[in-house]
């Protein structure tokens, strides 16, 4: 069997270019062309994983079924690549650093001093190489986090630099960085990305690829002055500018041969795949054209726009693939839930043909988020509720429907008369000890779906398996009461204690799920409960549409 083969991909120049996107999209080609390819981030903080990173400073927080705990860019190559990742590819220094002392305390070192330099990359080196092993990969993708010229990353860097040295024909270095067109200038620049080749330099490594990323395509002059100043061939310098979709970089590096390029100095051959579906998918990308208005209501929406879409990265694509496979696009509403507090929710959600709501933590804003639920159960339109949400959407059927008007879950209120979303005594006591890391109800749980209920619509079938993240359950006390007033109880676990999605009877389409289906839906195949929640939207745009022609 051939040798496992690294591709290191480091960024330049500045960030959020689209080094993953880079990275998701090179992986998807290579793996067009017959190869299993795995991909590997490294994150530069020192949190052991990003289950502790507030969302509004880093993103989603992104569950794999193991429980691991990632950044948002495991997401993107679990969609891209259509592969259900693990801690196996996900490496941050906080980690790094915690295995290296953590051996040291048990004398694994054997009395030698324990230094950065092996120790440390040595232990990058190990986590990638197993990867690798553990997935019987091909190719490795790795993905170093920051850009070249960090203190922090430096450590990344090196492990590539060693490696690539022990092993010359199976590692390759390729630095995504930006030349910037400066509006006063009017010109691309190449300058700034011929510096951050030297900063690469400067660290011993040379660069195989660079992958321009650019507003515009790289024209001759820009590619000529960074191969004779980078020391490279014009042809290894990859064109990538800013393109209508995400799904259409895997296809411009191919019009460049990139994938192909890479395999040849690999001395490995295409195998005969394509990318027939991926090109499919842009073209649906770009021709979903009617509009879908679509609330997503929660907090965290006060932070400016461009946060939103990293926050709830996966919420706001599955919502895409959904969209993609009804033929229209969703648009979305986010509404911060402090606003409907203000304002009401009609002001916000009139005229919606349906409402998200996201997963949360905390009690700031919930009010304004219940109210939300109300009005969408009360006006007939469609509601998914992803974890949080499901959760206050019990709380609302509660206050309203059962007449427990001090409803609450004890994570909004301790002290409520009326808890119908409790903690679990094993939570608790996590809690009581700070012990905050890795603790809550995490990763792939089994679930049991009810037939003859809107899931198993969607399902269509009674096992099922999904991801969690979260400390609080439903209070199985307050079961037949909800039950009486309308609740269904749609999905628990295998031994009924559990409960994992609720949904409301004489009503369109209402649903709320313990868990996060939204880590699971990928492009060319959107997640059932996604689907149905679109698909059912569309039918309530359509009807209103028809009771105002004919009013
Ligand atoms: N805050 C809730 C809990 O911990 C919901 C978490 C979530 O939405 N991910 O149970």
């Amino acid at each position: 069997m051939p040798k496992t083969k690294f591709i290191f991909v480091s960024g330049g120049v500045m960030s959020s270019v689209g080094k993953g996107i880079a990275v998701a999209s090179l992986s998807k080609l290579l793996q067009s062309k017959g190869y299993r390819v795995v991909p590997v981030k490294c994150e530069n903080y020192l949190n052991v994983d990003a289950g502790t990173i507030r969302p509004a400073e880093h993103g989603e927080v992104f569950v794999c079924d193991d429980g691991i705990e990632t950044d948002q860019d495991i997401g993107t190559y679990e969609r891209f690549l259509d592969l259900s990742l693990s801690r196996d590819n996900f490496i941050t220094m906080g980690l790094v650093y915690q295995t290296v002392i953590q051996r040291e305390r048990n004398f694994g070192y054997e009395g030698e001093d324990v230094e950065a330099i092996p120790h440390l990359c040595d232990e990058i080196i190990n986590r990638i190489k197993e990867a690798g092993r553990k997935s019987r990969a091909d190719i490795v993708v790795v993905e170093l986090g920051g850009t070249a010229g960090e203190y922090q990353n430096i450590f990344y860097y090196e492990a590539s630099r060693i490696m690539k040295l022990r092993n010359k024909d199976s590692v390759l270095h390729v630095h995504v960085a930006y030349l910037p067109t400066p509006p006063t200038v009017g010109e691309m620049k190449s300058k700034p990305v011929q510096t951050s080749v030297h900063l690469l330099n400067s660290m011993a490594i040379q660069p195989d690829f660079i992958v321009a990323r650019a507003q515009r395509p790289v024209d001759r002059k820009r590619r000529e002055r960074l191969a004779m100043f980078c020391n490279m061939d014009g042809d290894d310098i990859i064109s990538n500018p800013d393109l209508d979709s995400v799904y259409e970089v895997a296809l411009k590096f191919d019009e460049q041969n990139f994938a192909d390029r890479i395999l040849k100095r690999f001395r490995l051959k295409p195998k005969g795949r394509d990318l027939d579906d991926w090109r499919q998918l842009a073209e649906t990308v770009k021709s979903a054209a009617a509009p879908l208005p679509i609330a997503v209501v929660g907090k965290y929406f006060s932070t400016g726009d461009y946060v939103l879409g990293d926050v709830y990265v996966s919420v706001l694509e599955s919502l895409k693939h959904a969209g993609w496979y009804h033929g229209v696009k969703p648009e979305l509403h986010w509404v911060d839930s402090e606003k409907i507090e203000a304002d009401g929710a009609a002001k916000h959600l009139a005229g919606m043909a349906g409402l998200v709501v996201p997963g949360g933590f905390g009690s700031r804003g919930v009010e304004g988020i219940i109210q939300a639920i109300q009005y969408a159960r009360e006006q007939k339109i469609p509601y998914l509720g992803l974890c949080y949400g499901m959760q206050l959407a019990t709380i609302e059927i509660a206050r309203h429907l059962a007449g427990l008007d001090e409803a609450n879950s004890t994570e909004i209120n301790s002290k409520t008369k009326q808890p119908v979303i409790h903690i679990m005594p094993e939570q608790e006591k996590k809690l009581l000890k700070r012990d905050y890391g890795a603790t809550m109800r995490l990763g792939a749980w089994d679930c049991e779906v009810v037939r003859g209920t809107k899931a198993y619509e969607a399902y269509g079938k009674t096992d099922i398996s999904e991801r969690h993240r979260h400390r609080y359950e439903f209070n199985n006390a307050y079961k037949s009461k909800l039950e009486k007033v309308g609740l269904v109880i749609s999905g628990t676990s295998p031994d009924g204690h559990l409960v994992e999605i609720v949904e409301l009877k004489d009503h369109p389409w209402f649903v709320g799920v313990q868990f996060h289906p939204e880590f699971k839906s990928r492009p060319l195949r959107p997640h059932p409960l996604f689907r149905d929640f679109i698909g059912a939207a569309v039918a309530q745009l359509n009807s209103t549409a028809g009771t105002e022609k004919s009013s």
